[in-house]
């Protein structure tokens, strides 16, 4: 079995529900794929975007999974989440209902045009170190140190932890 960290990330939402509903939706389901177990999640976060400016703030999370899938059919498993959900990619770093993105898979390091893992910006994003402090504070990161220190570093980037540890 692998141990396998995801971000999840919503700023739209299907009817009659809200991001942060997608979101913990999206946590739910990742328990329900194949040969894949939920093992802890973080609490819920708002951040403002990063990329593109002009659309709504965004609900983040982190997940840590125990899988036997491999990275790239984990990969294929959350993208068909992401499909269920209604995503929609108009142009990069739109909106969305929700993003789920492999953030690191063992200790393993793929990159490949389908998959880049660790994720190569996951060091500097405060919406990603944050919720993953809050699960995984001992982490190293090879390149780039403690997970739990660098999330020290992101501490101005308007991340804002909303609500304990509940589904
Ligand atoms: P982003 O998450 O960067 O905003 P998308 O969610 O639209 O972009 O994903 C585009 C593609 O990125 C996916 O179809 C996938 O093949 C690729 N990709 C590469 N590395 C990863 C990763 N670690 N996690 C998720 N998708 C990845
Ligand atoms: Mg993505």
């Amino acid at each position: 079995m692998a141990r396998a960290f995801i971000a999840l990330g919503s700023n739209l939402s299907n009817p009659g529900r809200q991001p942060a509903d997608e979101v913990r939706l999206a946590l739910r389901e990742l328990d329900t794929l194949t040969d894949t177990r939920l093992l802890s999640h973080s609490s819920l976060y708002r951040t403002a975007p990063v990329g593109y400016d002009n659309q709504p703030d965004f609900i983040n999370a982190v997940a840590e999974l125990e899988t036997s899938l491999s990275p790239l059919a984990l990969l294929h498993a959350i993208l068909a989440l992401e499909n269920q959900h209604g995503r929609e990619r108009p142009f990069p770093n739109a909106p969305r209902v929700l993003d789920l993105d492999v953030l690191l898979y063992d200790q393993v390091s793929i990159s490949s045009p389908e998959l880049t893992v660790p994720h190569p910006r996951m060091h500097e994003r405060g919406f990603v170190l944050l919720p993953l402090a809050e699960i995984a504070p001992e982490l190293a990161l090879a390149a780039h140190g403690k997970v739990s220190t660098l999330a020290v570093q992101c501490a101005d980037q308007g991340v804002e932890k909303l609500e304990e540890n509940a589904l």
